[in-house]
């Protein structure tokens, strides 16, 4: 049986901090100078409020939506319904989503459909190993994206997910029911490179430093990517606050060294991602 989140989500999680930058006035991802929009640091439908206005074109936030929507639909859905996550997709939005279930004890696993206020939701979080750039000898074995590790809970957003699951058995009148999660790794990565660089550009200044992760953020560029990103593998205390998100002090080269930890009031891992460098611009 998955841990859960003992509280409901509602009651339990605290709201961000509202921080705005000064607008940079050209895309932070590919540079250009016109039709720019607000960005997000962290996605407005994880309770992100750290805001970088004319921060994103309107194609560079195409692609980093998808992939970012790609992490709250199938990773964070109790969040998306929490936070009245906005959808451009409104009308590809099931209203009920598919449950496993066991009807009788020696039936096959089956699915039915559960609205999506009563669906208990896993929360995902993979986890890496340190990112390869920070590590004193590294050697392999990486494993980096190919996460085979994850930290699993489940939530609803406004039950108690185990009163969910006994409510949810009964009133469907099976067997069992078995909750769902599917993680996906790369767009997952992505987000992180995404929260990570614009961050460090909100905190350091467009142009201060080296990029990393552009091609990662945009074109999905991943394949060295243990190499910038990672996490730590025992996690730390849950705080206080909804997310944490700081730029850290590394002795290795001039690397800009940033650490997020989302949800971290649930107690979730942590992870490094090493967006740039500087001194070379
Ligand atoms: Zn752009």
């Amino acid at each position: 049986m998955v841990e859960s989140i003992s509280h409901s989500l509602k009651r339990f999680l605290p709201a961000q901090q509202k921080k705005v930058y000064p607008p940079v006035g050209r895309c932070i991802y590919c540079g250009k100078i016109d039709d720019l929009t607000l960005e997000h640091v962290i996605p407005f439908g994880l309770g992100g409020k750290i805001e970088f206005p004319d921060a994103s074109c309107r194609e560079c936030a195409k692609i980093t939506s998808n992939f970012e929507h790609t992490c709250l639909r199938t990773m964070y859905g109790p969040l998306r319904l929490l936070y009245g996550m906005p959808s451009r997709r409104k009308k590809n939005r099931p209203n009920k989503l598919p449950l496993k279930i066991k009807k009788t004890v020696s039936e096959e696993w089956s699915y039915t459909e559960i609205e999506q206020e009563k669906y208990p939701f896993l929360i995902l979080f993979p986890y890496f190993t340190e990112p390869k750039l920070l590590m004193k000898d590294p050697a392999p074995p990486c494993r980096g994206a190919v996460a085979d590790r994850f930290w699993i809970r489940g939530a609803s957003p406004s039950f108690v997910f185990k009163q969910l699951l006994e409510q949810l058995v009964t009133e469907l009148g099976v067997y069992s029911i078995m909750p769902e999660a599917k993680a996906h790794v790369v767009e997952f990565c992505q987000m992180l490179a995404k929260i990570g660089y614009s961050f460090a550009v909100g905190e350091l200044g467009y142009g201060n430093f080296e990029p990393f992760l552009l091609p990662g953020i945009l074109k999905a560029e991943l394949s060295d990517c243990d190499s910038f990103i990672g996490s730590k593998v025992s996690d730390e205390a849950p705080s206080e606050s909804l997310h944490e998100l700081s730029i850290v002090e590394t002795d290795k080269s001039n690397y800009v060294l940033v650490r997020i930890r989302l949800l971290s009031k649930l107690g979730t891992p942590t992870y490094f991602v090493v967006v740039g460098r500087f001194g070379i611009v």
